[in-house]
């Protein structure tokens, strides 16, 4: 297995130090990616949780083609295109009732970046002086400025500090512990907070931590008892990843404000939508221009993006992509009770396609090294697998097959074996 080392890339979340090497993929297929060498790898994170479908589903790619048979790419103020009208139109008509305005931009970080800006603009330009954000323990929202500091302070943030805002932390709604989480919110929201922002049902980064539906309900209740925003970043739980299309259908919520990026475009090209209610988009309409909402970036709503992503709805349309998923969900659920009480894992979690399994070891923050030594494991045994810390998770694409995923759990508990 070759890996490429002497380059002057950059890698995302890397330490070349410890990690000098990178796979060369020269291809992707289903749930599959295949090196420039021939090596193989099930991808078994989807890419990063992007990849919904499988990779290159034919349809997407397709659409992909046709748009750049007509339009590439315009600055997307003063000018429109169909693409970007008719996902809009479509996504209003899919996502929970009430989310009626859409703004685009490339990426899950931005996405929820303009979910805070247009909290905060919603206030301001209504007179009122609502200004902090409250956020979850545990919580990643992503990598800008904004999404940093709703982010919990981790090794991953610390050299930035100087960058980040202070925001209000509620605890994480451990089992048993919910009441905590309720009071500490409506404490803050009593205090006139503007926004809360939540990964709904599922705290992805933070250690694929779950909670349930009901939990996020009543945090929705609380936030509306005051007035306060709330945000769901569904940047990673979007597109059937938790079961359901979204996760907020699961505790029956609309929220304010909704983040999707990843799966939008069935993972194939960079997009994002930020969805909101009419009320914060009308607290931005007025005759000035000071009252705008004032975030954008070149290549909002690229049309080539917004093809592939229409191209994902159409694929959704049909009965196939939800049976597709309850399936992956059964199959995963039945899998992960195989592990509930082995003594070689503290702790097991199943959410719709996700499985997360904590090793039972002791030092292994995210700083330790055992994550990338159990990435080498993995990948020594053609398995894209990219655990953080202790917890090794598995969010395969849904199209990936039964004998596929026992390949997986089977790699997995030879890793218990060795790590454990
Ligand atoms: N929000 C959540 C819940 C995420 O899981 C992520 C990425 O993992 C982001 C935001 C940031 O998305 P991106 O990496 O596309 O900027």
């Amino acid at each position: 297995m070759s890996l490429v080392t002497d380059s002057p890339v950059w890698r995302p979340f890397t330490q070349h130090a410890l990690q000098p090497g990178a796979y060369k993929i020269a291809h992707a297929e289903g749930a599959w990616l295949t090196a420039e060498d021939g090596t193989r790898f099930l991808d078994a994170i989807s890419s990063w949780w992007v990849i919904t479908h499988g990779h290159r589903h034919p349809e997407i790619m397709a659409a992909i083609r046709q748009q750049t048979e007509t339009l590439d790419q315009i600055i997307f103020a003063g000018f429109t295109h169909e693409p970007a009208e008719a996902l809009a139109r479509r996504l209003v008509e899919i996502t929970p009732e009430g989310l009626d305005y859409v703004f685009y931009s490339d990426s899950g970080s931005t996405a929820v970046e303009v979910a805070i800006k247009m909290a905060l603009g919603y206030w301001r330009n209504r007179g009122l002086s609502r200004r902090r954000v409250i956020a979850m323990e545990h919580a990643y929202h992503g990598d800008t400025v904004g999404t940093m500091s709703a982010g919990a302070r981790s090794v991953f943030n610390a050299p930035y500090e100087p960058l980040l805002f202070d925001v209000a932390r509620v605890p994480f709604p451990g089992r048993g512990a919910e009441q905590a989480t309720f009071d500490a919110l409506e404490a803050f929201c009593r205090d006139g907070a503007a926004a809360f922002i939540v990964e709904p049902l599922i705290l992805g980064a933070g250690g694929m931590l779950t909670y349930g539906a009901p939990v996020l309900a009543e945090m929705k209740r609380i936030c509306e008892t005051h007035g306060v925003l709330f945000i769901a970043d569904e940047v990673m739980t979007g597109f059937g990843r938790t079961g359901t299309l979204f996760a907020c259908e699961q505790a029956g919520i609309v929220p304010d404000i909704a983040c999707y990026s990843k799966g939008l475009t069935g993972g194939s090209v960079p997009l994002a939508v930020t969805m909101c209610r009419r009320e914060i988009y009308d607290a931005h309409y007025a005759p000035e221009r000071a009252r705008a909402f004032f975030h954008s970036s070149s290549f909002t709503a690229n049309p080539i993006g917004c093809a592939a992503a229409l191209a994902n709805l159409g694929i959704w349309e049909k009965a196939d992509a939800r049976a597709r998923v309850a399936q992956l969900a059964a199959m995963q659920a039945e899998r992960a009770s195989r592990f509930v009480d082995d003594p070689r894992f503290s702790a097991v979690r199943h959410l719709g396609t996700i499985v997360a399994l904590d090793l039972d070891v002791a030092h292994s923050g995210y700083a330790s090294t055992l994550s990338l030594d159990l990435m080498r494991f993995f990948n020594a045994r053609g398995l894209l697998l990219r655990p953080l810390g202790p917890t090794i998770y598995v969010l395969p694409p849904y199209c990936v097959t039964a004998g596929e995923l026992d390949g997986v759990y089977e790699a997995i508990g030879a890793a218990a074996n060795q790590f454990a």
